[in-house]
């Protein structure tokens, strides 16, 4: 049995989640519960980057004590999990877990240990959005590419780490596919940053201008660990990195995969920084980043100084988390930005789920309770829907495999189509074992209602890794041929 363990990236807690967070959780949620389907041993971690200097200057300017601010922010970004029906093992908190500071101790001691930490004078642009250095030729016009402000010019003495020796071991990793990044151009934007060389990064701040927050240096209290450092190190410190626990040999040492589910600001962080660290301290490299582009909301980027920022919990208290999963898996392409509308959101849901899936479940229980009371047929030997079932099923797999989410739901959805097509086209309530039609075609409303009753099934699974509340109730309507509406039509309230 295969062993996967799949994260998201944890993100800093300087404000409440929004929309582009719910796609990422969702997106190696549909990961998670598609390798469980699939008979994989799976563990799935979540959590929150507590230590960030971000969340120090958003406590700050809230006038609240640090810890305070980020626990009440934390709060929120896990009770997300659970408004969207995320299926984690486990979750973490990078200030509160006694797991963590352990694992990022022994990362930074193996660092040491192999010689590639030194202490140097530095003097930069760092953005303190991002909490890196620039250099100037990395700038637009002087801003920061992602942010869009001016970095601050900052001067200090720091912890260096050589990742400059890693340039050559990391080319290796990634062009024999030892650690596979996806999308294939993302892939190829870390290799042209690779391939033009390294040069060392600081991973350490002072601890004053962290405001003491953070995690101080071994043997050095008067610097805290660079936040990144710290971060990145939470996807083995949760395993119990720290102590060399059997879980963190059982999900990481002796994986089959090891995936993070990150955005594309973060690339460098999880494709670079991240495989050097694990490089230099003897460990094994995830197997895999899978990278997600952004979404827009009305054609405009997700932004809380634009104030265009939509909180996902609100869209599930109006359409249900369902609805939101949905949409976030079918309508976002694998690479490309993507844009959100309520309207969208809503024809998804009424077209796929309600229309498509939710009807078809109706109509097929309805003729159950009628017709046969005593229990659905088997499926027949053969049949084309039944051909189309096996295909949609090792469609969904290929495509999840490959993390393209959007495919995978395309897939289920035509094969929701063509079960439709196919109730229409065979008509079985002409057939119904009462009616006089059963003599001239003897079997015909077994063969066509068994052959349904299996498709729907097996939609129903598949919609397990999309939609799990419909999934239950479709399973539960067909357990008990009860007929009714799975899934209401919803309408949308703003544009
Ligand atoms: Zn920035």
């Amino acid at each position: 049995m295969n062993r996967f363990y799949v994260t998201t990236a944890i993100p800093y807690v300087n404000g409440s989640p929004h929309l582009g967070h719910a796609l990422e959780v969702v997106q190696a949620d549909v990961l998670a519960r598609g390798r469980r389907l699939r008979g994989d041993r799976v563990r799935f971690l979540s959590g929150t980057d507590d230590n960030a200097l971000k969340n120090v200057l958003a406590a700050e300017a809230a006038g609240v004590l640090v810890a305070e601010y980020v626990a009440a922010r934390a709060d929120e970004f896990e009770e997300l999990g659970q408004t969207l029906g995320l299926s984690l093992d486990d979750y973490i908190r990078t200030s509160t877990d006694q797991r963590h500071r352990p694992g990022v101790e022994r990362l930074w001691r193996a660092a040491a240990v192999a010689d590639d930490l030194y202490v140097r004078d530095y003097e930069g642009l760092y953005c303190l959005g991002c909490e890196q250095f620039y250099k100037p030729g990395e700038l637009d016009d002087g801003r920061c590419p992602e942010h869009g402000t001016e970095p601050d010019l900052v001067s200090e003495r720091n912890w260096f780490f050589r990742l400059g020796r890693y340039t050559q071991p990391l080319l290796d990793a990634i062009e024999s596919g030892r650690l596979r990044i996806e999308p294939e151009a993302r892939r190829n934007e870390v290799v042209v940053f690779v391939q033009a060389g390294l040069e060392d990064i600081s991973v350490s701040r002072s601890a004053e201008r962290a405001r003491g927050w953070g995690i101080p240096v071994p043997n050095d209290p008067e610097q805290v660990i660079y936040v990144w450092y710290d971060a990145l190190s939470n996807y083995i410190s949760a395993l119990g990195y720290g102590d060399n626990g059997p879980e963190y040999r059982h999900w990481w040492v002796e994986s089959d995969e090891r995936v993070h589910v990150i955005g594309k600001g973060i690339l460098r962080f999880h494709a670079v920084y991240w495989p050097a660290f694990l490089l230099s301290a003897g460990e094994p490299l995830p197997t895999a980043i899978y990278v997600h582009d952004y979404l827009t909301i009305n054609g405009a980027k997700i932004s809380k100084s634009t104030g265009n920022i939509i909180n996902p919990t609100d869209l599930v208290e109006s359409y249900g988390a369902d609805a939101l999963r949905w949409w976030l898996a079918i309508d976002v392409p694998r690479l490309g930005d993507a844009d959100f509308t309520e309207q969208r959101l809503v024809n998804r849901a009424n077209q796929d789920l309600a229309n498509g899936y939710g009807n078809l479940v109706n109509r097929i229980t309805t003729l159950l309770e009628k017709h046969r009371p005593e229990g659905p047929p088997p499926p027949p030997s053969s049949d084309p829907l039944l051909d189309l079932a096996d295909q949609a099923r090792s469609d969904v797999h290929d495509a999840l495999a490959r993390f393209d989410i959007r495919a995978a739901a395309l897939a289920t959805e035509s094969l929701i189509r063509a079960a439709n097509a196919y109730i229409q086209e065979r008509r079985p309530w002409e057939h119904a074992p009462s009616d006089a039609a059963e003599l001239k075609k003897p079997g015909e409303f077994e063969h066509t209602i068994g052959s349904l009753y299996a498709t729907v099934r097996t939609i129903a699974e598949l919609l397990q890794i999309f939609t799990p509340e419909l999934a239950a109730r479709a399973l539960s309507h067909l357990e008990q041929r009860t007929p009714g509406i799975i899934q209401p039509r919803i309408e949308a309230q703003t544009n």
